[in-house]
């Protein structure tokens, strides 16, 4: 019992060392997975922890970027999934359904669950806070995964999300920004005002909205470059 079973409930694990069964195309694909960078940073990012505990914005333990195509990036990602080996378009986790993975991606094709990383931090919390969720989870995890079904195929119903529909500066400002505020500046700010001090509105608004903002759009900016690169088109 205990730390061994918690990941499990969530259909995931670390595993540094895991040696994938599936052989993928190294010459047409990018892989993404440990050790690759973009994965460590993912992994080891505190901020993921909203991310991934209360969104449930997961990132599945391999994703690969088709090298040959010549699309933009965000139409270039593809998850494998372990079970029946499809490689699926990474953009039916994208915008609507983008959120709310907590047990993982279920695949399309076979509809088991294609396993997702939990960063560091996310880990350590779980771990932390088993007591609390094992039962909650135990309860609504089959629950949640047919809702996860239903959703799933409303998504395949209709065209997969292109790279330039995407406004990644307003998602960047106000959903990702606008939420760092919300948790970072006026969560522990009304936190300490139920704790006996002043609101501090000029801190909040004046100093900490904007500075969220601007990161916001720095995020938002970083995201549109990244998802609009152009493959290199070889075919
Ligand atoms: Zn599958």
């Amino acid at each position: 019992m205990g730390r061994r079973k918690t990941p499990a409930l969530f259909g995931t694990q670390i595993r540094m060392m895991e040696i994938n069964p599936m052989q993928y195309d190294k010459n047409r694909y990018k892989i993404w997975a440990l050790p690759h960078p973009l994965i460590l940073f993912w992994i080891l990012n505190p901020v993921m922890i909203i991310n991934e505990l209360i969104l449930g914005q997961r990132l599945p333990k391999v994703t690969l970027i088709d090298k040959e195509s010549d699309a933009p990036f965000a139409e270039r990602g593809y998850v494998p999934c372990p079970h029946c080996e499809t490689l699926n378009d990474g953009r039916i986790w994208a915008k609507a359904n983008a959120l709310g993975h907590w047990f993982g991606f279920i695949c399309p094709n076979c509809h088991q669950i294609i396993p997702c990383l939990w960063s560091i931090s996310s880990y350590a919390v779980l771990a932390v806070t088993y007591p609390l969720w094992y039962f909650p989870v135990r309860f609504f995890r089959d629950r949640w995964i047919e809702k996860e079904k239903t959703r799933l195929a409303k998504v395949l119903e209709r065209p997969l999300i292109q790279a330039v529909d995407v406004n990644w500066y307003l998602i960047g400002i106000f959903f990702w920004g606008g939420l760092m505020w919300l948790v970072m500046g006026v969560i522990p700010e009304a936190w300490n005002v139920l704790n006996g001090e002043e609101w501090d509105l000029m801190m909040l608004f004046v100093f900490e909205l904007p500075l969220w903002l601007v990161t916001g759009f720095g995020w938002g900016l970083w995201m549109h470059f990244t998802m609009n690169k152009k493959g290199k088109g070889r075919r």
